[in-house]
């Protein structure tokens, strides 16, 4: 698990690598040796465009009412996408915590939308 989501969250629309699964070469199917471009291309637009992700905290925020081991949904912080994620709700009982995390306070589990 890391903080984000990396390219192996999402599928691979060119080689059609489901969510977890290593790209592979066309049309051997031998492991590709890394992830083909198109898959970075979809991360980055998955990422930018608001998409909701659950993330799990790492460490007890006693200043903003968060604790360790709770869930969000979340979504990356606009003002400073290369280091925080804002929180907007607790998927527990959808308490509205209206912060931002950094990367290394959280880790993530999976997209919103997946099951
Ligand atoms: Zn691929």
């Amino acid at each position: 698990m890391s903080a984000l989501p990396t390219v192996l969250d999402v599928s691979c629309r060119w080689c059609n690598a489901e969510r977890g699964n290593r790209c592979t070469r066309i049309p051997s199917g031998d492991i590709a040796p890394q992830p083909h471009s198109r898959r970075f291309i979809e991360l980055s637009a998955a990422m930018s465009n608001g998409t909701e992700f659950i993330v799990k905290m790492l460490h007890d925020d006693d200043h903003i009412g968060v604790k360790a081991g709770e869930e969000y949904a979340a979504i990356r912080y606009w003002l400073d996408p290369g280091a925080k994620v804002s929180l907007l709700r607790r998927v527990l009982d959808g308490w509205e915590p209206e912060c931002n995390q950094y990367f290394h306070c959280v880790e993530f589990i999976r997209w919103a939308s997946s099951s």
